[in-house]
């Protein structure tokens, strides 16, 4: 089986991954490039990988980084079937024709620059009907489930957190006569997040595709964050100005009106207007509300009880542009959630050109910003940006809370991974800037001890045979997998150098054997002794 890194490989956006065996073609994520414009120019490279001929796209979950450019590929000749879960199928629906709206609305501007400079005009993307068209392909299925997509290729979708119905794929493949598992992480939530379940753990598998999006990073736990942002909440009420909050449309759009109905709820704040200013996060918000089941139990049973978190009195849908520009003329303070989340399109734009400059303003941010965003500019400190033509100041109070990131961070992933009891694992660690990556891949190898590569932008790498795998929903209990995973590596580096390394040096052997020895009994003496550890 060959793969070759179509994206998010040494980045974090367009995820895709092109799978070849005998007798399948098979892309994994779809996704758009997005950030700077070296980053988004690689979007149109996506004809040269013959789409007419792949017989499948498995989408992981409904993000553009994984998603954005089917109806590209759909317009440049696939016919295959698009695989996904419902809840991320109905999210493709709302996200791609957004997409393809923005796609069209950036060109036609373009398009006016062109004619003004004597330049050709260009085309977008792809169009709200090349979306449209695309839908046509997907075939939804629930997670948890297997299916056979080609004589040789099964594939499982199982539960990732991150959003709601994202799934990370377990892909069994047989070649000649042996069987080999591959899974891809898709993007791999948190324990503990407020909305959507755990990620389920998986046990066996001989290569694996990681996300790294937080890999150097520690994130705050949700109560700290929690606090945090009530603190900028309450200081922003104070002043009596808005507070805006840059939001990607799913389930980052959908934590904030859970956090906010339960500040209101539990007195927290006082009752101020809460403006969703997207009509993106409105529809998907109406998604969420369609498939209770896919949230976490807890969450699953407040909405049975008929009290939906996701509603409350202060909440203004604002679904016109009419609606939207008349908050700027409203006074007092206001919260403000709109879109794109790293403010590189959408209503958010004019909210931040309305308020940046305003000393007393509050700008909040909660996701991630990819390099060469507006966003990322405003978060690094700049004083200065440049929107829609102008140049704004930066005066506004600018916080950037970021406990609530929808991603596992390296502890976590570390700790996920740890799971996998194949010490021959081999590792791919990608969707993740660069340096992140390296630093992570260096991370797995030092506290996992497997196997770790960091593949570059269209690299093929070619995984090669074994067998079968179980998957299981994570524990109650504190995770320790990485911590046995860990040891176990080490004995196995341990044992190959003495057992493969002619001419040891004598006092060398000794001192590994009296090392390996002392641990023996200590874990012997803890394990009868005084700790209740019994066998089984
Ligand atoms: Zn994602
Ligand atoms: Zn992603």
């Amino acid at each position: 089986m060959q793969v070759t890194c179509l994206g998010a490989a040494r980045t974090v956006t367009g995820s895709c991954f092109l799978l070849e065996s005998n007798q399948t073609r098979i892309l994994v994520d779809c996704g758009m490039f997005q950030g700077g414009k070296e980053t988004k120019k690689r979007n149109a490279s996506m004809k040269k990988y013959r789409p007419e001929t792949l017989q499948h796209i498995l989408v992981t979950h409904a993000h553009l980084d994984h998603s954005g450019l089917i109806p590209l590929v759909v317009k440049e000749g696939f016919k295959g079937s698009i695989i996904c879960t419902k809840v991320t199928f109905e999210l493709c629906k709302i996200m791609l024709l957004d997409s393809a709206h923005i796609q069209e609305m950036e060109t036609e501007w373009q398009n006016r620059k062109n004619a003004r400079s004597g330049k050709k005009p260009v085309e977008p993307l792809y169009t709200k009907e090349d979306a449209e068209r695309s839908l046509s392909f997907f075939r939804p299925v629930d997670p948890g489930e297997c299916y056979q997509v080609s004589p040789d290729i099964e594939i499982c979708f199982h539960n990732a957190g991150h959003i709601l119905g994202a799934t990370y794929l377990e892909i069994s493949f047989k070649e000649q006569g042996l069987e080999s598992t591959v899974v891809f992480s898709g993007d791999i939530g948190r324990k503990g997040a407020l909305l959507t379940g755990d990620p389920h753990i998986i046990k066996e598998a001989d290569f694996l595709f990681i996300e790294s999006t937080y890999g150097n990073r520690l994130h705050k736990s949700i109560d700290e964050s929690k606090a945090e942002f009530l603190s900028v909440l309450r200081e922003g009420i104070k002043s009596g100005e808005k507070i805006i909050i840059p939001a990607f449309a799913v389930e980052r759009t959908q934590e904030i009106l859970y956090i906010l109905n339960e500040f209101r709820e539990n007195g927290s704040i006082s009752s101020i207007p809460v403006y969703l200013d997207s009509p993106l996060a409105i529809a998907a918000t109406e998604i969420f509300k369609k498939y209770p089941e896919y949230f976490k139990l807890s969450v699953n049973h407040l909405i049975e009880e008929g009290d939906n978190p996701l509603d409350f009195p202060e909440l203004i849908y604002t679904r016109t542009s009419e609606e939207s520009m008349e908050i700027n003329h409203r006074q007092g303070p206001a919260i403000i959630i709109a879109g794109s989340g790293m403010c590189n399109a959408g209503r958010i734009k004019h909210h931040l050109k309305h308020n940046l400059w305003r000393p007393g303003a509050h700008i909040v941010f909660m996701g991630f910003q990819a390099e060469g965003s507006l966003g990322r500019s405003i978060v690094n400190g700049a004083k200065k940006v440049r929107i829609f033509n102008e140049d704004v100041v930066v005066r506004a109070k600018v916080h950037t809370i970021g406990g609530f990131s929808a991603h596992a961070d390296k502890k976590e992933l570390l700790t996920w991974i740890g799971h996998f009891k194949n010490p021959k694992l081999e590792v791919f660690v990608v969707h993740g800037e660069e340096s992140v990556c390296l630093d992570f891949a260096e991370s797995v190898q030092n506290s996992l001890y497997l196997q770790v590569n960091v593949p570059q932008w269209l690299e093929t790498v070619t995984l090669s045979p074994h067998k079968k795998t179980a998957v299981e929903p994570a524990p109650e209990v504190e995770d320790i997998s990485h911590l046995f995973t860990s040891l176990e590596g080490q004995l196995r580096i341990l044992r190959n150098y003495m057992e493969g390394t002619k001419d040891l040096e004598k006092e060398k052997v000794q001192h590994i054997k009296a090392l390996i020895e002392n641990t023996g009994k200590e874990m012997e003496l803890l394990m009868k002794g005084n700790m209740d550890i019994k066998e089984g």
